[in-house]
């Protein structure tokens, strides 16, 4: 089921498509099996234009990893918190470790 942002004086045009009215959400949907091309300029297709009707799928915030500034990919799968040969040269590298070594340092002081 689509959602459609219909204007009152376009009722009848989106009836005469197929459309039909959702009396408890107030508002013109596409039924399922229905294509929704001939509706396309009802659609909701802004942010936040139509909070709630399909969150899944509109949140692409969600799927996105989160990464800092610090993040640095490594292949190997290591135990993270021992130092490793094979990652050590990339840690270094990326300054990963130097930030690291601050850190420790900072918490040492405390
Ligand atoms: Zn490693």
């Amino acid at each position: 089921m689509k959602v459609l942002k219909v204007p009152y004086a376009e009722k009848d045009e989106a009836k005469a498509l197929g459309a039909r009215w959702n009396p408890t959400r107030k508002s013109w949907y596409v039924p399922d099996g229905v294509a929704v091309e001939p509706f396309a300029k009802w659609l909701a297709g802004g942010a936040g234009s139509d909070a709630g009707a399909e969150p899944s799928s509109r949140d692409a915030r969600a799927a996105k990893p989160v990464v800092g500034s610090k993040y640095v990919e490594l292949a190997h799968a290591c135990n993270p918190f021992e130092e490793c040969a094979e990652c050590k040269p990339k840690l270094i590298d990326s300054g990963w470790l130097d930030a690291h070594q601050a850190v420790r340092k900072l918490l040492a002081g405390l």
